[in-house]
């Protein structure tokens, strides 16, 4: 257990869990895509670097990482090219639920995990005929919001969906709001909740859109489009705190008993629009580490609360494997 060493993929959150891992002890290393190592080089984060030809062929590389005494760390990079399929067949110590990434990543497991937990959710019309609203459409599968499209009504839906190759998609009632990503940990070590930091994302063309007048958007014909580029941070009004303290423990609670006994733990966000009449509707669960947590390297306004030295969600899971390692209850947190 003294040497292990903290790995991840060199991509998505890979700065801040290999910087966090550093400042809590570890030797790190940064799996790398060839060609793609500039990054986890100038900023020297890793203790060694590993060149693979792509991350899908990862399972090559396991043994190799096995003997070195690694344990992976799983951020979203990670979990879009290794499923849960073969994630199950892996052998390398892994920071995390596996069995919870089944339930984030299909929609209607997802609902049902938030509906136990006693959260808001947009109403989702099973029928184009039902549509009484402004709707988002969401493509399975889509990455990052590029294949989704806003439609004002039933007839407008029907309409743009002629025109889209679209197999598979949700009609979501669409919220008006902003949105806010709430960055939670919890480690069963001490059975607590934390609220690590809050983002909105910086997204093309989304937020380009109030640059340009309306009467000059008219003759455009841009249709919304939710490419991420970037993460802002957020602090929210103090009052909200209670609910937001309520929504995270009650997603813990409700993984206990969809994944009996031990449910998730280690990093999560939940995905919400808050209303004008300060609700909040939550439209997506991530059961990992997110890149909204990167502008927070350095700790947030939360965070400093909490801890004396700056606590990125990386340093977080360093941490816990750290107090697992010294309480000997590592077996309770990496499968
Ligand atoms: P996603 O890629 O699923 O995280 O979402 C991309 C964008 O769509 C985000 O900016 C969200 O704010 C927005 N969005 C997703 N679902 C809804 C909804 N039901 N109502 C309003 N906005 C939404």
């Amino acid at each position: 257990m003294k040497d292990i060493k903290i790995a991840t993929f060199g991509s998505h959150t890979a700065l801040q869990i290999l910087k966090g891992a550093k400042d809590e002890g570890f030797k790190t290393i940064a799996i790398c895509e060839k060609g793609k190592t500039s990054p986890y080089k100038i900023f020297n984060v890793a203790d060694e670097i590993i060149e693979i030809s792509k991350f899908s062929e990862f399972e090559k590389y396991e043994q190799m990482l096995i003997k070195k005494n690694a344990i992976i760390i799983p951020h979203g990079s990670f979990v879009s090219y290794y499923n849960l399929d073969k994630l199950k067949k892996s052998k390398i110590p892994y920071y995390g639920c596996k069995n919870i990434l089944k339930w984030e990543s299909d929609r209607n497991l997802e609902r049902q995990w938030l509906l136990k937990a006693g959260i808001k959710l947009p109403k989702v019309f099973e029928s184009p005929d039902n549509v009484d609203s402004p709707v988002i459409v969401k493509e399975y599968g889509a990455k990052g919001g590029s294949g989704y499209f806003l439609a004002q009504n039933k007839k407008d839906f029907e309409e743009k969906i002629k025109t889209k190759k679209i197999a598979k998609y949700q009609i979501q009632e669409f919220i008006v709001g902003t949105p806010v990503y709430i960055h939670y940990f919890y480690s069963p070590l001490d059975d607590k909740l934390e609220i690590m930091s809050m983002d909105k994302r910086y997204e093309s063309n989304a937020d380009a859109l109030g640059r340009i007048s309306f009467s000059d958007q008219k003759n455009m014909d841009i249709a919304t489009s939710y490419t991420v580029v970037g993460n802002f941070p957020i602090v929210v009004r103090e009052s909200l705190l209670h609910e937001i303290i309520r929504m995270g423990e009650n997603v813990i609670k409700a993984s206990k008993e969809i994944e009996f006994p031990r449910g998730t733990w280690g990093p999560f966000c939940l995905e919400t629009i808050l209303t004008d009449k300060l609700e909040f509707y939550v439209f997506e669960i991530s059961a990992r580490i997110v890149a909204g947590t990167n502008p927070f390297i350095n700790g947030s306004s939360y965070s400093y609360l909490n801890y004396d030295v700056p606590m990125s969600t990386g340093r977080r899971i360093a941490r816990d494997i750290k107090k697992a390692i010294e309480l000997n209850r590592l077996k309770e947190i990496v499968e």
